[in-house]
């Protein structure tokens, strides 16, 4: 049988460390007999050519190929022009879920333990939407925007993910955290494309709670979340928030799972403060390695070696940034060697992890693409325009700007309804106490509601025309209703 190829790149400063004590540790289970490891060239040295993408051709084409690439930290150089390898790669080859698993480790001290309290859940995070499109203008001299798109799609499969891992795992409960109470159409299309995925996982409680009583809670009672999904940054942060309850960075796995191309890394950085000096902790990207050989059916090798790691750390074993100040420390090398000396051992305090009587190595992958896919949830949507909001720059008083306005749209279909400054309505009332910028929402809408449905963008156009003689129209949203429902919110305050 043919050897499942995966791509390697082990990264900058202490990647190439941590990624040979976890070769060491893989190698040392059997990974040699089901998988074969292609070097790929990515990180500083690809920087240093003046390549911002961070990764040659040659690399991006071997990921392509292989479907997994392990890797370690890399740095994203500063004030070059060069993008964050880890972004890029996660939105590039569409491995929409980033999977990780926060759990007390034994031998690693945190207040949750000396208290007692057990910490093991899931975060699942969207990997590619939402602020990390990364789409950001500056509109005026004072303001700067950055689009957050969430789309149906994007957020089904995200979920889909999160419910498939929830049932393969066993997890009972599943929550999603939003801020839906503010974002209502974002992280209301979250949290609805939510509880429609969930109908199809129906022996699993789907809950939904706020994002920062989420943050709350997750400190309060960690036992109360078996595994949470959210929005990208939401995602992120909470990802941190919980890397915090298990001892830091150097203890989180992750996994950034797509249709064809998966990514297994370490959640820390390149830690230029100790690079070269054995002294880095390799667990993180071991624990990321167990979850790429579950992702290709090593089962009982990830388990084994799950429990030499769970028997090493039970033994008191560390690197020099945890563990007990009275047992010295071990280099990167010896604690990759402990482990690996512990194999077929199981921890005795902590409960050891069941291991598979049999495994089979396999990668599934769907047919290569000859274009990139379209996703669609919603197909059959009638829409019509209503309105307009047109977003423009200006510096006059709320009420001059009004009556300029409804100079300029006089011969148009529509009228002035609303306007609004930093999403507050401010027009035609509001209150003289809300501050203002040099930027504007505003809205136009149908005079004449009879004629919705019976035009194109092209009123719509004529009318931006008009008022962009006079002012500088930054951005505009058509106002549309989507099956008799208003595709758009009223401002606060309207
Ligand atoms: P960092 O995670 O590299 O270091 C923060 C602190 O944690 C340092 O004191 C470091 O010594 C320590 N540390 C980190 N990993 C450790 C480990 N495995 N063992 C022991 N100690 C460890 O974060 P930073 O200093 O903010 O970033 C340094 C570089 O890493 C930057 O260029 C950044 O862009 C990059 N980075 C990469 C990734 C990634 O590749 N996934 C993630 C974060 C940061």
């Amino acid at each position: 049988m043919s050897k499942i190829r995966i791509a390697l790149a082990p990264g900058d400063g202490i990647g190439p460390e941590v990624m040979r004590a976890s070769l060491d540790v893989l190698e040392a289970a059997g990974v040699g007999e089901h998988v074969v490891f292609e070097a790929v060239e990515m990180g500083a040295k690809v920087f240093a050519r003046g390549d911002s993408r961070g990764m040659s051709d040659e690399a991006i084409s071997a990921i392509e190929q292989t479907g997994i690439l392990y890797k370690g930290p890399m740095g994203t150089p500063i004030g070059t022009g060069g993008k964050s390898i880890n972004v890029s790669l996660r939105k590039m080859y569409g491995a929409f879920a980033n999977i990780r698993h926060f759990r007390s480790l034994p031998g690693v001290e945190t207040v949750y333990s000396k208290a007692g309290v057990p910490v093991n859940f899931y975060v699942i995070r969207e990997n590619v939407e939402d602020t990390y499109g990364g789409i950001e203008h500056r509109l005026t001299n004072d303001v700067i925007e950055c689009k957050r798109l969430i789309s149906a799609p994007g957020s089904d499969q995200v979920h889909r993910t999160a419910m498939r891992t929830a049932r393969r795992l066993g997890i009972t409960r599943v929550h999603c955290g939003h801020k839906a109470n503010i974002m209502k159409m974002t992280d209301g299309l979250f949290l609805d494309r939510f509880r429609v995925v969930a109908r199809d996982f129906p022996e699993i409680e789907a809950l939904d709670v706020i994002i920062d009583a989420l943050c709350m809670k997750l400190v309060l009672r960690p036992g109360d979340f078996q595994l949470v999904v959210l929005t990208n940054l939401q995602g992120d942060i909470v990802s941190d928030l919980a890397a915090g309850l298990v001892g830091g960075l150097g203890f989180a796995p992750s996994a950034n799972i797509g249709h064809h191309v998966s990514i297994f890394e370490a959640v820390h950085g390149t830690a230029p403060d100790i690079a070269g000096q054995n002294r880095a902790n390799p667990t993180s990207l071991i624990l990321s390695g167990l979850m790429m050989l579950r992702h290709i059916g090593l089962l009982r090798m990830a388990a084994t070696i799950e429990n030499a790691l769970l028997a090493t750390l039970e033994d008191g074993v560390h690197t020099g940034d945890f563990g007990a100040p009275e047992i010295p420390a071990v280099g990167t090398k010896e604690f990759g060697g402990a482990i690996i000396e512990r194999l077929g051992s199981e921890p005795k305090e902590h409960e050891a992890v069941a291991v598979p009587q049999s495994e089979k190595a396999c990668l599934e992958r769907p047919k290569r693409p000859s274009a990139n896919t379209l996703m669609q949830t919603f197909t059959q949507v009638k829409s019509e325009y209503v309105g307009a909001d047109l977003y423009l720059e200006s510096t006059m008083a709320a009420t001059e700007l009004a009556v300029d306005l409804q100079r300029l749209s006089e011969d148009t279909l529509f009228e002035l309804t609303m306007m609004s400054n930093r999403g507050t309505q401010v027009w035609p009332s509001g209150s003289i106490y809300t501050e203002c910028v040099d930027y504007w929402r505003v809205r136009f809408e149908l005079r004449d509601r009879g004629r919705a449905g019976t035009f194109g963008q092209g009123p719509v156009i004529a009318l931006m025309g008009k008022v962009g003689e006079k002012y500088t129209i930054t951005d505009y949203q058509p106002l549309r209703e989507f099956d008799g429902q208003a595709g758009y919110t009223l401002a606060q305050g309207q």
